[in-house]
C-alpha cells in the first residue's frame, strides 16, 4: 500500500472532506505494515473497498417551527460497511453536520465496532438541525419528518441507528415513535430507547462508564489506579456525565467541564450533588456551564478558553472532533499530564497526538476508549432479540469485560519492543484485521 497515493486519489474524489480524509489517513498509516505483509488484502483491493462507504443517503427534512414557518434541513445516513453485522452507529443533530463529518464518524465506526467483538457493521447519520434552543414540539416535528424518510432504509437486521451529539433519549423517543407507526411493528430498530419500551439499563451512561473502565486498564499497566487522580473533561453531554459520575465514584477528582463558550474550573472537583444539579439543567434544556460557576463557590468560569490549560493527571476530551490541538497538547505536556484518552470521536488533532507521543504521554484513541457506548447498544439489540431485560449488574459486567477485551486487543497489536503501548496502532490493526478477513471470506461483494 502506498498511503500517499491512496490519499491523493481520495482527495481528488472528495475534495474538501477534511475530517473524513484525516480519519482515513490515520488508519492507513497505522495498518500499512500489516497490510503489506499480507498480499491477500492487496489482491482483493480491501483498502479501496474499505475507505468508501457502501452508500450515502441524503434527503431533505421539511418541518414547521412554532411560529408556523416552514423550515428545511438536510438528513443523512452513511451506510459504511456491513461485513460483520448490520450497519450500526449514531445520529448527530448539530448545525455543523455535513457529509465529511458523518463519513469520518462512519469510517471510525468500522474499527470501533469490530473492537467490541460484537456482530456490528458501521454507519452514521444525522442532520444539520440543532435541537438546542428548539421547543419539544419543534424537536418532535423535526424527528418525525426525519424518520418519514429514513425508515425505508433501516431495520433490526439491516441498519440500527442510535444517539450522538444532539440526540439523546428525547430524540430517540420521537424517532422511534414515528418508525413504529410507519412500520406497524415494535422491531427495536433504534438503540438508546427508554427503559419502558425496550431500552437497556446502563445505556445512557455506557460510553462514559466504558471510557473510565478503559482508563483503569491503561493505568493498571503502569501499576497505578484512578483513585486520587485529577481529571479534566470537556463538554457536559451524554458521554461527559457518565465519565464524571464513574470517575467520581472511583475516587478521582474531575475539575473541569466546558461548553462552546468556555470552561469551568472547580478545584474541589465534581460531586454526585453537582452532577445531579447539571443533569437537572440539561433535562430542562438550560445552559450548564456558566450557571454551574454561579451556583458553586470556588468554581471559576473562563470565557472563550478550553480546559486543557489546567494542570491535571489525566485529560479526557468528551465534546467533539479536533477539540484538542497541538497548542493545547503542549500546555498539557508542560503541566505534566500523564495520560490522555479521547472519549469524543477523533477529539485530538494529529499534531496533538504527535506531541503526546513525542513526550511519552500515554494516549488512547476514541475508537477504543468510547466503544462502550456502541457495545452496550449491541447488548440492547441482544436483549430486544431475546425479548428479555438484563439487570443493571449483568449489563455492567458485560461492559466491563468488553472494555477489558478491547484493551487486550490494543496490547496485542500495539505493544512496541521497548514496552511503549501504541494504542492508536493497536486499535486500528485489531479492528482492521477482523473486518478485512471477514470481507475476504465473503468474496467480492
Ligand atoms: P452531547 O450533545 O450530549 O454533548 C456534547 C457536549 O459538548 C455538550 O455539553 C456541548 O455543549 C459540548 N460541546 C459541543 N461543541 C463544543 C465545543 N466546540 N467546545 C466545547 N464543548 C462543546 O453529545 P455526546 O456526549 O453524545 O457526544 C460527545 C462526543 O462523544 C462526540 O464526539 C460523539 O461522537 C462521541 N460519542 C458519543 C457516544 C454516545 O453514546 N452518545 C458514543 C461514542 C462517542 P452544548 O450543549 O452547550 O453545545
Amino acid at each position: 500500500m502506498n498511503v500517499d497515493k491512496i490519499m491523493n486519489d481520495l482527495e481528488k474524489k472528495h475534495p474538501g472532506e477534511v475530517e473524513y480524509l484525516q480519519a482515513v489517513r490515520e488508519v492507513l498509516e497505522s495498518i500499512e505494515d500489516i497490510y503489506n505483509e499480507n498480499p491477500q488484502f492487496r489482491s482483493a483491493n480491501i483498502i479501496e473497498r474499505l475507505i468508501e462507504p457502501d452508500r450515502v443517503l441524503i434527503f431533505k427534512v421539511p418541518w414547521t417551527d412554532d411560529e408556523g414557518n416552514v423550515r428545511v434541513n438536510l438528513g443523512y445516513r452513511i451506510q459504511f460497511n456491513c461485513a460483520i453485522g448490520p450497519y450500526k452507529g449514531g445520529l448527530r443533530f448539530h448545525q455543523s453536520v455535513n457529509q465529511s463529518i458523518l463519513k469520518f464518524l462512519g469510517f471510525e465506526q468500522i474499527f470501533k465496532n469490530a473492537l467490541t467483538s460484537l456482530p456490528l457493521g458501521a454507519g452514521k447519520g444525522g442532520s444539520d438541525f440543532s435541537p438546542k434552543g428548539k421547543s419539544n414540539a419543534e424537536v418532535m416535528r423535526f424527528c418525525q419528518s426525519f424518520m418519514l424518510e429514513l425508515w425505508k432504509y433501516i431495520g433490526p437486521e439491516t441498519d440500527v441507528p442510535a444517539g450522538d451529539i444532539g440526540v439523546s433519549g428525547r430524540e430517540i423517543g420521537y424517532l422511534y415513535g414515528m418508525y413504529k407507526r410507519l412500520k406497524g411493528a415494535h422491531t427495536g430498530v433504534l438503540t438508546g430507547k427508554g427503559l419502558n419500551w425496550g431500552g437497556s439499563l446502563i445505556r445512557p451512561e455506557a460510553t462514559g462508564f466504558g471510557a473510565i473502565y478503559f482508563v483503569q486498564e491503561m493505568l493498571a499497566i503502569k501499576k497505578d489506579t484512578i483513585k486520587g487522580k485529577t481529571i479534566s473533561i470537556s463538554g457536559f453531554g451524554n458521554v461527559a456525565w457518565g465519565v464524571a459520575l464513574k470517575a467520581t465514584q472511583l475516587g478521582a477528582k474531575v475539575v473541569t467541564i466546558s461548553g462552546p463558550d468556555g470552561y469551568v474550573y472547580d478545584p474541589e472537583g465534581l460531586s454526585d450533588r453537582k452532577i445531579e444539579y447539571m443533569l437537572e439543567l440539561r433535562a430542562s434544556n438550560q445552559d450548564i456551564v456558566r450557571p454551574y460557576a454561579e451556583e458553586f463557590a470556588g468554581a471559576e468560569f473562563h470565557a472563550g478558553r478550553k480546559p486543557w490549560e489546567v494542570k491535571v493527571d489525566i485529560a479526557l476530551p468528551c465534546a467533539t472532533q479536533n477539540e484538542l490541538n497541538a497548542e493545547d497538547a503542549k500546555k498539557l505536556v508542560g503541566n505534566g499530564v500523564m495520560m490522555v484518552a479521547e472519549v469524543s470521536n477523533m477529539g485530538c488533532t494529529p499534531e496533538a497526538i504527535d506531541e503526546f507521543y513525542a513526550n511519552e504521554v500515554i494516549f488512547a484513541p476514541g475508537k477504543a476508549v468510547n466503544a462502550g457506548g456502541v457495545a452496550t447498544s449491541g447488548l440492547e439489540m441482544a436483549q430486544n432479540a431475546m425479548k428479555m431485560r438484563w439487570t443493571r449488574h449483568e449489563v455492567d459486567e458485560r461492559l466491563l469485560q468488553i472494555m477489558h477485551n478491547i484493551h487486550e486487543q490494543c496490547l496485542k497489536y500495539g505493544r512496541r519492543d521497548d514496552g511503549f503501548i501504541d494504542y492508536v496502532k493497536g486499535a486500528n490493526i485489531s479492528g482492521f484485521l477482523t473486518v478485512a478477513n471477514s470481507m475476504l471470506d465473503m468474496g467480492i461483494v
